[in-house]
């Protein structure tokens, strides 16, 4: 190990030895790959679901390709009311099953590894990243708002997400069912992509000004919008893994802090149990101490010795491999198991996908 005095940057009167990291970080690589391969396969699903959606539209007489279920992930409340109906009632929902089984699973994946979902699964939050990332090569800096704007701001989110708790979990099993099965609730997958495929102007203004601030500021809409994020934040909570800071390894460099797009304090703590945290592991890639912070089932204490401690560490391929497990392990299971597919029969989907456009866009085809 390459071991030197260095001078920290804190305000601190001990210089601590640096002992430098031999090993190179692959978690930004590993994260980008996962990241990538999850929007190629909702690139995938979005083609096949588009040419469903078309094929309904022309009564049967085109290029005939079955409904991908997994679109249904693009639809996180109809996953959660689902999920109070299985609740309540102890039946897989037979309208939407995937949206709640990826609903279940995305859950599950918070309580685990903290919102890893934001950071290595979710493409809204791969395309934030990669936004703030143009933004600070276009304009040279991202914004960081002051923290009196920053803190009421992210209580947005969880006002949305209070918002939609009252309203589902006001609502009975009856209720839910009967929704879901209103032309409404069947064809609510088309629905969302129709909205942007005949997008009217005031949508596409606000669209475009959310991409502009997403530039400038990091990850805007994951950290102070998304009521999805806030959920699997507050879930997060009960995780046993966490970023795990070494004091005595650690030279209070700092760089971690300010690797952090969810700007905490990760050079001051010795765990992050925040709800802001995605578990993207910058921080970890941006140390440059050996065994100094780490993404870890157990903190550092004196009884355990470094070494030993540093065994404790998820690597980055550990934590993709528990996504993909979790995430292929719920998809398997639940189509083995007939709970995956909403069985509509071919003439009802045809009706009701070529009146979904009709009824919002009568002159369009
Ligand atoms: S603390 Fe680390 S893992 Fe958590 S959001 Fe910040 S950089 Fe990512
Ligand atoms: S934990 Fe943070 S402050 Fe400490 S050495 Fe690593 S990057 Fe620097």
């Amino acid at each position: 190990m390459n071991m030197e005095t260095i001078a920290p940057t804190h305000k601190q009167e001990d210089r601590k030895t640096l002992v430098r990291r031999i090993s190179r970080d692959s978690s930004q690589r590993v994260r980008l790959i996962v990241q990538w391969l999850f929007v190629a396969l909702n690139g995938w699903l979005g083609i096949q679901f588009l040419l469903w959606v078309r094929y309904c539209e022309r009564g049967g007489f085109a290029l005939s390709v079955p409904r991908p279920a997994g679109a249904e992930g693009w639809l996180p409340i109809a996953g959660f009311m689902n999920t109070k109906y299985l609740l309540l009632t102890g039946h897989v929902p037979e309208i939407h099953p995937a949206a709640m089984v990826l609903f279940i699973a995305f859950v599950l994946m918070s309580l685990l590894i903290k919102k890893a979902f934001c950071s290595w699964l979710c493409p809204v939050g791969t395309f934030s990243e990669q936004l703030w990332k143009l933004g600070r090569h276009v304009f040279g800096r991202n914004l960081y708002p002051p923290k009196w704007v920053d803190i009421p701001l992210r209580g947005l989110k969880y006002l949305l997400l209070g918002f939609f708790v009252f309203v589902i979990g006001a609502m009975s099993a009856e209720a839910i069912r009967d929704f879901m099965s209103t032309p409404y609730g069947l064809v609510a997958d088309v629905k969302m992509l129709n909205f942007f495929r005949d997008i009217g102007q005031t949508a596409a203004i606000v669209i475009g000004l959310l991409v502009l601030v997403s530039m400038l500021i990091q990850n805007f809409w994951c950290r102070y919008l998304c009521p999805y994020g806030a959920l699997f934040g507050i879930a997060s909570l009960l995780s046993p893994v966490k970023i795990r800071r070494d004091a005595e390894a650690c030279i209070d460099c700092g760089k971690c802090a300010r690797a952090c797009p969810s700007s905490l304090a990760v050079d001051q703590l010795v765990q992050i149990r925040s709800v802001e945290c995605t578990a993207c592991m910058a921080c970890v890639a941006s140390c440059p101490a050996e065994g100094a912070l780490q993404f870890s089932l157990v903190p550092r204490k004196a009884s355990i010795p470094a070494e030993r401690w540093r065994r404790r560490a998820l690597s980055p391929v550990a934590v993709a491999a528990v996504i993909v497990f979790l995430f292929l392990g719920v998809v398997v299971a639940a189509k083995a198991t007939g709970h995956w597919q909403t069985n509509l029969p071919k003439e009802m989907y045809i009706d009701l996908v070529s009146h979904a456009r009709e009824a919002s866009h009568p002159g369009l085809e």
